[in-house]
């Protein structure tokens, strides 16, 4: 079978393969790379993943898209290392259910791309005997994601920004304490900042030399690992003739596409519920048709969707045949009335998610931290506004660990959360980090100064 190609949403760039995707990153027209056709799994094999470990799933929906680019067995292999911890699926109420993707090392759903993808460059780059310097801006879960997962990989280093008043100290810690090829910059500045510095070092030609590859949720490589969870939990939850409802709780939109990839490959996904917090600029494009981004974006309690502009829309957009470019303009409305028909979306106010954390742990003693509390509160909304049969399958997404955010667990239901095995001893360990400006030019000083 021949290798499926990748277009840029820009559709200015030349098509590429996957491998070539995945260590670009963004095209060099400063589109997203996106598969020219999505492979469909058969009923049959949507069935037989109920018998299927996590990781062999993993296997079956990358294999689809990575025909002709990795042999089986070594797919077989890097999957099976990656992901091994736990996916939890939690029981609350009636037919509806919690997907926990915080078990792995960073306790953020962010560990399943990262693993896949950190593995997957360094399969490419060993064959290809390149070096990478991966560049990365980070609200907080991605940044120590990426970090961990290249933590130690030979010819591959990383630089971590994150703005200075955005991340937690758990989060923060989970970054600046690792050292060897990890370096890390604390920003001044917002997140959609280090976002920004991040793209224009990309589009500067200067920097060629560098050989920048980035690691957001903007590289397809992050993207296909998230399709995994859907199938898996379905797999796992599903009666006969069963189609489920998904909540996410969403930001850039990485997580929510893995799950519109699903759909097109034949998962039976009824709804999508798209769940924002008080950056609600795809709401209103979704109720309106009219996109205006949220400049700057609101700070919320859940921190890693303060996005004002997700990136990963223009290929959401894409998908329903419309353009979107990078900077958010349209030049092809995509078709509203099948996006309408797929996804619902909510905006989840700060008040809201609060309640929700304390409301969902004294009614059900289930425990969500406040990215969690905003999915599980877009579910609840979404079930009684359209009425919602009690036996339909719904699942929402809890996307980190309660105890990366202490203080808020505390304030709002008066005990600390018990620690994973996987943050336990970060008090303790030194940090090493840089502060900068909010500034290209001192940033890009800051590239050619440390990276020769
Ligand atoms: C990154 C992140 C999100 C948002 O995911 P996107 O793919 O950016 O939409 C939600 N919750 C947590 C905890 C995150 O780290």
């Amino acid at each position: 079978m021949e290798p499926i190609k990748f277009y840029s949403t820009n559709l200015i760039a030349d098509e590429v393969t996957f491998s070539e995707a995945l260590l670009k990153g963004i095209a060099p027209d400063k589109g997203l790379y996106m598969p020219k056709e999505i492979p469909v799994f058969t009923k049959e094999e949507i069935s037989s993943f109920s018998q299927k470990e996590y990781y062999e799933i993993a296997f079956e929906v990358a294999r689809k898209f990575l025909v002709g680019q990795i042999n089986d067995n070594e797919l077989l292999a890097l999957v099976k290392d990656a992901y091994n911890y736990p996916v939890p699926l939690e029981k609350v109420v009636e037919n509806k259910y919690v997907m926990r993707l915080d078990q792995g090392p960073t306790a953020s759903f962010k560990d399943f791309a990262a693993r896949m993808m950190g593995r997957l460059m360094q399969y490419y780059i060993k064959k290809k005997k390149r070096k990478l310097l991966i560049l990365t801006a980070t609200s907080g879960d991605t940044g120590s994601a990426i970090a961990n997962a290249f933590y130690d990989l030979d010819n591959i280093k990383v630089l971590v920004l994150f703005p200075d008043n955005e991340v937690t100290d758990r989060q923060r810690k989970q970054m600046t304490t690792l050292g060897k090829n990890i370096q890390i910059i604390s920003i001044k500045g917002k997140f959609d900042d280090c976002q920004a510095l991040v793209k224009e070092a990309f589009a500067d030609s200067d920097l060629d030399y560098l050989d920048l590859s980035s690691a957001n949720s903007i590289n397809i490589g992050r993207l296909i690992p998230q399709i995994v969870y859907y199938f898996y939990s379905f797999s796992r939850l599903r009666k006969e003739n069963d189609d489920v409802i998904f909540s996410v709780p969403s930001g850039n939109f990485g997580d929510m596409m893995g799950g519109v990839f699903a759909k097109h490959m034949g998962l039976p996904i009824k709804k999508f519920i798209i769940s924002v917090n008080e950056n609600d600029e795809f709401t209103s494009f979704l109720n309106t048709g009219n996109y205006s981004k949220i400049e700057p974006s609101k700070n919320c309690l859940s921190s890693a969707m303060n996005v004002g502009h997700p990136s990963n829309l223009s290929r959401l957009v894409a998908l329903y045949d419309g353009i979107m470019n990078e900077k958010g303009e349209i030049s092809q409305v995509p078709d509203m009335v099948k996006m309408r028909n797929d996804i619902y979306s909510i905006s989840i106010s700060d008040k809201e998610t609060k309640e929700t954390i304390k409301e969902s742990y004294d009614s059900h003693k289930l425990l969500l931290e406040p990215h969690g509390s905003v999915g599980w509160k877009g579910l609840m909304e979404y079930c009684k506004e359209y009425n919602v049969d009690k036996d339909q399958l719904c699942i929402s997404l809890e996307t980190a660990h309660p105890a990366k955010f202490p203080a808020q667990i505390v304030e709002i239901l008066k005990f600390d959360p018990e620690l994973p095995a996987s943050l336990e001893g970060l008090e303790t360990k030194e940090e090493f980090f840089d502060n900068l400006d909010n500034n290209y030019s001192d940033f890009k000083d800051y590239l050619i100064n440390n990276y020769k």
